[in-house]
């Protein structure tokens, strides 16, 4: 039985037989991995803590004949500040889940791991998280090849300057002039345009400026439409998070 070590994210864990999990890990070398944690739902069970959802570790596992085993886990960083916000925790939730559906098995993918692992770090410190999260769904559709174009018209090319509304596609942005021709799509005010340019042009550390949090809201849905449109299936963590923010309004 061969031996290798990974460092990892905790993306999901399942129950499994009498008293182990199914873990799945983001890796960046290894892609995705799925491996079972024996005997980890056993009271003092010295894997558990170190297993905990979206938790970074350093992961030991051995090869098995279907899914291969976890003999050993130590933590990293547990995002502990995440953890004691329940709105915080439902977002990384969401970035658990949009990360699962989107890596690969056995396919490295360091800028995934990268832009998961920054985004939980700035989760867990103040700021603007609606903006956090809109970011990380723009980066993520850059990573997946999906970048939608915020600058020209996605009909007839012609520069869209920030200044009226528009029509948002998944694609991207349609002018006036497009617009009458095209089928979906959502309409978005300037100011809107303006947020979703910053946020593609990298700027997320937006903690501290005085952002309308109408127009944050507005910019995330404009990111949720694209997101749904692109990755074609609304995803349930998106849903869960919806209703922990409805619980929490000031979050
Ligand atoms: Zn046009």
């Amino acid at each position: 039985m061969k031996n290798y070590t990974v460092e990892a994210l905790i993306l999901k864990r399942m129950d499994f037989g009498e008293t182990d999990r199914i873990i799945t890990l983001l890796t960046p070398n290894h892609g995705k991995i799925r491996a079972v944690a024996k005997g980890v739902r056993r009271p003092g069970s010295r894997l558990a803590g170190h297993l905990e959802p979206f938790s970074h570790a350093k992961v030991f596992l051995a090869k098995g004949r279907n899914l291969d085993i976890i003999t050993q886990a130590q933590t990293l960083n547990q995002y502990r500040e995440l953890r004691a916000d329940l709105s915080a925790v439902s977002m990384a939730f969401y970035l658990s889940e949009l990360a699962e559906r989107v890596s690969v098995e056995g396919e490295k993918n360091y800028p995934l791991f990268n832009l998961f692992t920054q985004t939980l770090s700035q989760l867990a410190t103040e700021g603007e998280r609606n903006m956090l999260l809109s970011w990380f769904d723009l980066s993520l559709l850059e990573l997946l090849g999906y970048k939608p174009d915020l600058q020209r018209c996605h009909e007839c090319g012609h520069d869209i300057p920030t200044q009226a509304s528009y029509t948002l596609t998944a694609s991207g942005l349609v002018c006036r002039a497009c617009q009458d021709h095209t089928a979906g799509g959502i309409c978005i005010k300037a100011p809107i345009l303006a947020n979703l340019r910053l946020l593609q042009d990298g700027f997320f550390d937006v903690a501290g400026s005085s952002l309308d949090w109408k127009e944050v809201t507005q910019t995330r849905q404009a990111l949720q439409f694209i997101m749904a449109y692109t990755l074609q299936r609304q995803f349930r963590a998106s849903d869960f998070m919806e209703k922990v923010q409805r619980l929490c309004p000031e979050a």
